[in-house]
């Protein structure tokens, strides 16, 4: 349920409207926008009688919201939600970011990479420390060291680090190094423990969406993240798995205008794990970029054959720089001819 408040409704009116909401269980979420002053109310709204609510001085009306998820919904939050990755590093409401960076952190490349990804333009750099792998056998990252190479590129470059975290009990590790943002990938997209406990903490959570996972079920999961009042999430299309075998996975870029209906939190597209193969890369770079994407995530190897993980869809510093050019070109070409023109 959503209270719309009158324009005349003062801060005094307002906060006390939202310690009854609370009095009655209820957590009451405010949103300011330019024109509008919305309170959600998360909980048993069985509890509120909207009759009454409608009757307030200060509520110009009274809204049921039939979705599930309530605090990533724009109803409750009509302006998009900008977020803070650290280093002044904006995403979302017209800021766009390119995060890049190897698939694992594997050792003293990962600076390199880092420098060349730098110059051509990317303000995030990622790398996994810890890694979800198909077969136990296969490499599982390295672990707290590869935390300390990314902090060490940061220091060095200025740039905000992405890296995934699959447990619960690195938390603390993670808070310890200032991690900027925490990567919740695909497998552990309904990991709802670890969503709900990286929702305990302050820090940007990049949530990816599940193998199979529905939109909806996206929404849910960032819900739970949300529903611990950590509100710094963003959104992460990386494709998922259809019949189609031609392409590692399927990408699904509608996902990125609906969840922008939807919801006011950024999205982000990875077109590495979406499409799986180098060559395909670019072009659906370019094309989520045109499908009004906030950012980017892009897996970024200076020798891909010897990649200790996904070197298969890895682009080189060289096409990660021609890839840049061109991003900026789409840009520019979709910029909205007016401000009534944008979703
Ligand atoms: C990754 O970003 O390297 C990764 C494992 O991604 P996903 O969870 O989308 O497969
Ligand atoms: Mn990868």
């Amino acid at each position: 349920m959503i209270a719309i408040l009158k324009n005349s409704a003062d801060d005094r009116a307002v906060e006390q409207l939202a310690s009854w909401i609370e009095g009655k269980g209820l957590q009451a979420h405010i949103s300011r926008g330019e024109n509008e002053l919305i309170i959600g109310l998360v909980g048993d709204t069985t509890k509120i009688d909207p009759f009454l609510l409608e009757s307030m001085d200060i509520v110009e009306r009274v809204q049921r919201v039939s979705e599930p998820f309530k605090k990533a919904n724009r109803k409750f939050h009509p302006a998009d939600s900008v977020i803070d990755c650290g280093g002044g590093v904006l995403l979302g409401g017209g800021h766009f970011q390119v995060i890049a960076g190897p698939c694992s952190v594997e050792g003293e490349n990962l600076i390199r990479i880092a420098r060349r990804v730098h110059a051509a333009g990317a303000t995030m750099l990622r790398g996994g420390a810890y890694k979800p792998r198909t077969s136990p056998y296969a490499y599982q990252g390295m672990g707290p060291a590869g935390l300390d190479l990314l902090c060490e590129a940061r220091a060095e470059l200025g740039m905000p680090i992405v890296t995934e975290i699959m447990d619960a009990r690195d938390i603390p590790v993670f808070l310890d190094k200032r991690i900027d943002v925490m990567q919740i990938g695909a497998r552990n997209a309904q990991n709802f423990t670890l969503l709900k406990e990286v929702g305990k903490t302050k820090t940007p959570v990049l949530l990816k969406r599940g193998m199979s996972g529905t939109i909806d079920e996206l929404l849910m999961a960032a819900e739970y993240i949300m529903s611990e009042g950590n509100d710094n999430v963003i959104l992460c299309e990386r494709g998922i798995r259809t019949f189609e075998t031609r392409t590692r996975n399927t990408f699904d870029l509608n996902a990125v205008p609906v969840l922008h209906y939807l919801s006011h939190l950024p999205v982000v597209a990875d077109p590495s794990h979406a499409t799986g193969y180098t060559r395909y890369v670019a072009p659906m770079a370019l094309a989520a970029t045109a499908a009004g994407a906030d950012g980017l995530e892009i897996e970024v190897h200076d020798d891909p054959s010897h990649a200790w993980s996904d070197g298969a869809q890895a682009l080189t510093p060289d096409m990660f720089d021609d890839l840049m050019r061109r991003i900026a070109l789409i840009r520019d070409a979709i910029q909205p001819a007016s401000e009534e023109a944008t979703r």
